[in-house]
């Protein structure tokens, strides 16, 4: 019996690979397929999970994966190699390279997806081995000024607070977070403890309405970039009002009157904060009162809050808020910073980011360097922090780097002024990426492709928001050659004479090692401790139970309260309040570009798709790139809802489907970062976004920039659904949705004398023994044909001059068939079915496939007025629980509407 075959019996425990609450999951192996479960024993989910975890088993599948190396040759063609091949020509090209031009001249672009053995392999082998600081990682575009602020108000980046502190308090606040669609499992947390609760609180500050907001007993729509402004307005409410610890204050923090300074400077009234903050007064005064009256409060902030050019400042006028009144280092109170992907805090842990050292040690600090080197048994250590994100494509474009190995990340997708991104990846001397999918918008660069381990084949851990570390293990065989991260890397390192530094047998080798350094030389002054995981060997680690650090030798402190001691991370043992004056965004809005362009993730997609774009029960909630804006902009624009429209900025500019949601306050836009070129002709927010950072952490400020919105007249609208992918260059929109059986393509023309007979058969391909049914009529702009084989629908293809298309709904259900009926094939030359069938309108509730239209009908029809109800007759949010707040917009609409 081989090893593969005992991993695709077994039931195994793992962790969900999308956000980082980190959820667990229990697998099974049923032939091809892996079935997806919440695991019940997970002190995260208690056995939940929201519709992408639900979905996971649809992303295991062999479709797209660089299953093997392959090296550019000569004439530009990828060619496949051995590993062998690949990791010599890897080593000898980088180490030419610093010998050429220095060790500054290489660098690495990693990710938050990578596992915590993978990441700590990376971090030992650039900073202690090549000696540059040059790796940052994709985690600096989500939570770097989260970091940042906790290491100037704590001495350390300590995420304070856990889950258990949500069900303990009697305030949540929740700034710059789409909790329910970002963090669906813990928002589902929350929510369940205000149903067992009424009486606690929900306090929700962000410009838009979302579904987040929805649950809100108080909703502030602050102005886009005013969260410092608030919450100084809050420190200066709180002090003025008593709200003050002041044995706390005395015992444990440093420098409050500079941060109430800075705060009172923009003057002490509420009503003049408001009117900066374009809030109505006596809605912020009551956030006010309900923070000074609540002793139990937790503020959750996300990238609202972190993606900012002031994000640090945020951070810190919020932790400020929480010194000044006691509320941390408590049961049910402090600051919490929600990470966006599964394994940042794991990032932070083995000093991911350029300007970190691994085990919370400090780049810039001569012990800390000594201890790391000496215990790595390394030739030399960066000794200055490296270039952050932005700045280390900049470096490439400007050919300071030479080289840069990409790990698990899509930065032509999701780096700021992305186009520029993908001009240093064309001049760049060599790129490698090492990742899942072999294509993708970053391979297109690449001179050299690693396949790496998916979701599923890995083996390691992960650490979530509130710091607790789970194991991600492996349930199914790796692809062709697909192997690990740190194998590729200790593999380079080996070749670079480093075998006995990087003799890993596997992963439990490298966590050893990464919990022993945690501990070594640490005698308290860290708070990141994992020593007491170190040792567990092979067996210990296969078993290892999710566990919240710190876990030293003797104990595991973090069932200890953080900070309950009153105890800080700078070397006084103090808190430090921050003075955090309020900035202005960089770049203001103006005549030219008068909108504020905010950017961010929907329901039922991760990052750019690679995974998510895979599963058909994902692609159904939300299909299209989209902009969603205010009506009354829409009408200054030129737009109206459903249209196309084009959406520029200095930095470039997208087309997508207009959106009227009624979400979106005056003067602001909003588009979801997933779709790129692998999945629509021209929707790459990230080409859009200003390359502006913040000054401390360099996080980019992806919720504003300046952008303009225009039609974008077309002279025909169509879609295509067809088994096989198709090419689509020769149409000049066009978006790809994944269906059950089939590819659907959205397409838009700007040409006015298309033929389509010759155009449908280039796309739909020349088959021999296919029928074709086909209709036109020019006078009216209309074609229609089908592709069929053997009765059974292959392909089909509508166009037409209106927007009016037949129903998608119906035309999917024709391939679930093995044979179309007569009454089919007259309908497919119609235009629409002969029978009436029910048409349900966008999908809200994934799970169990139920549409808008139908949970609206079915409230009408039934009198349902609960949420449990329209479970109860239509299975709508029985399942995972995502589209829970959707329901209960539509119940409350139809309420209105009655
Ligand atoms: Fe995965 Fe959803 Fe849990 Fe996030 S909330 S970890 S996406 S199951």
């Amino acid at each position: 019996m081989d090893e593969s075959a005992d991993i695709a019996r077994a039931v195994v425990k793992t962790t969900c690979p999308y956000c980082g609450t980190g959820c667990g999951v229990d697998v099974t192996v049923d032939g091809d397929h892996a079935k997806v479960a919440g695991d019940k024993e997970h002190p995260t989910n208690y056995g939940r999970l929201c519709v992408k975890g639900t979905a996971l088993g649809d992303t295991v599948v062999a479709q797209g994966r660089l299953l093997y190396p392959q090296i550019r040759d000569a004439d530009g063609v990828m060619v496949r190699r051995s590993w062998d091949e690949a990791l010599d020509h890897v080593a000898a090209r980088l180490q030419g390279i610093v010998d050429e031009h220095g060790r500054d001249a290489i660098a690495w672009y990693v990710s938050g997806q990578l596992l915590t053995e993978d990441y700590y392999v990376a971090n030992k082998l650039v900073k202690g081995f090549v000696g540059t600081a040059n790796i940052d990682t994709n985690s600096r575009l989500c939570m770097s000024s989260a970091v940042a602020g906790h290491k100037r108000a704590f001495g350390e980046d300590i995420v304070p607070v856990s889950y258990d502190d949500l069900e303990l308090a009697d305030l949540i606040v929740l700034v710059g977070s789409n909790t329910a669609w970002c963090h669906p499992i813990l928002f589902q947390r929350i929510v369940r403890e205000k149903e067992r609760r009424p009486e606690m609180k929900i306090v929700v500050i962000d410009p838009r309405r979302t579904a987040t907001t929805e649950m809100a007993d108080l909703h502030l729509p602050l102005r886009a970039g005013a969260d410092v402004r608030l919450f100084n307005g809050l420190l200066t409410y709180l002090n003025q009002h008593g709200i003050v610890d002041t044995a706390f204050i005395e015992r444990s923090t440093s420098g409050l009157k500079e941060a109430l300074d800075a705060a009172e400077a923009g003057g002490a009234d509420v009503r003049a904060v408001a009117e900066q903050c374009g809030l109505d007064a006596g809605q912020l005064a009551e956030f006010y009162r309900l923070f000074a009256v609540t002793e139990r409060v937790v503020t959750c902030f996300s990238m609202g809050v972190n993606q900012s050019s002031a994000g640090t400042d945020k951070v810190n006028a919020i932790i400020n808020c929480h010194l000044l009144s006691g509320r941390i280092g408590k049961p049910g109170a402090g600051p919490f910073s929600l990470t966006g992907q599964p394994n940042a805090m794991g990032g932070r842990e083995v000093g991911g980011l350029s300007n970190m050292l691994a085990a919370h040690m400090d780049l810039e600090s001569a012990a800390d360097r000594d201890t790391v080197q000496t215990f790595w048994s390394s030739p030399a250590i960066a000794d200055k922090p490296g270039l952050k994100a932005v700045d280390l494509f900049d470096a490439i474009d400007e050919g300071r780097i030479k080289a840069v190995w990409i790990m698990a990340t899509n930065p032509v997708v999701s780096l700021p002024d992305a186009d520029k991104v993908k001009r240093a990846l064309a001049r760049c001397e060599l790129v490698i990426v090492s990742d899942v999918i072999e294509k993708t918008d970053t391979t297109a660069f690449a001179h050299v492709l690693l396949p790496a381990q998916g979701w599923g084949e890995k083996d390691g851990t992960v650490t979530n928001s509130e710091r607790c570390i789970s194991r991600q293990r492996a349930f199914v065989a790796p692809l062709g050659e697909a192997r690990a991260d740190w194998w590729m890397l200790a593999e380079v390192a080996r070749r670079w004479g480093f075998a006995a530094q990087f003799a890993y047998q596997d992963a439990s080798d490298i966590f050893d090692e990464h919990a022993r350094l945690s501990a070594w030389r640490n005698d308290g002054s860290r708070y990141f401790d994992i020593g007491g995981l170190a040792g567990l060997g092979t067996a210990g680690y296969d078993a290892l139970q999710p566990v919240r650090w710190p876990v030293t030798a003797s104990v595991e402190a973090a069932a200890l309260q953080a900070f309950a001691d009153g105890r800080y991370y700078h070397t006084d043992g103090r808190a430090r309040f921050i003075a955090t004056p309020p900035r202005a965004p960089v770049n203001p809005v103006d005549d030219e570009y008068p909108l504020v362009l905010n950017t961010g993730r929907v329901r039922d997609h991760w990052h750019t798709m690679t995974r998510t774009g895979l599963s058909a029960t994902l692609a159904s909630h939300i299909a299209e790139p989209y902009v969603d804006l205010h009506a009354q902009d829409a009408l200054l624009s030129g737009v109206s809802d459903g249209t196309l429209a084009r959406v520029s900025t200095r930095w470039g500019s997208l087309v997508a489907r207009v959106k009227i949601s009624g979400e979106m306050p005056r003067g602001t836009l909003f588009v979801p970062i997933h779709w790129n070129a692998q999945y629509a002709s021209d929707a790459r927010v990230g080409g859009l976004v200003n390359p502006v950072v913040d000054p401390v952490s360099g996080e980019p400020e992806f919720k504003h920039t300046p952008a303009k919105v225009e039609a974008f007249t077309v002279a025909w609208h169509g879609f295509v659904l067809s088994r096989d992918a198709l090419p689509m260059e020769t149409h000049s929109w066009w978006t790809r949705v994944t269906g059950a059986q089939f590819n659907r393509y959205e397409l838009a023309g700007r040409d006015t004398d298309a033929d389509w007979p010759n155009l449908a058969r280039a796309a739909l391909g020349a088959n021999s023994n296919a029928d074709w049914l086909e209709y036109e009529d020019r006078s009216a702009g209309l074609y229609r044909a089908a592709l069929l084989v053997d009765e059974r629908i292959e392909a089909c293809i509508f166009v037409s001059q209106r927007s009016d298309l037949p129903s998608r709904a119906w035309l999917s259900g024709l391939f679930a068939k093995d044979v179309l009926s007569e009454p089919d094939r007259i309908g497919l030359l119609v235009g629409e079915p002969l029978e009436a069938a029910e048409d349900q309108g966008p999908t809200v509730c994934s799970c169990w496939g139920v549409g808008r239209n139908r949970i609206i009908d079915g409230i009408r029809k039934h009198g349902l007025t609960t949420v449990a109800a329209l479970g109860e007759k239509l299975q709508c949010g029985t399942n995972c629980g995502s589209c829970v707040p959707e329901l209960k917009v539509l119940l409350a609409q139809s309420r209105v509407a009655a």
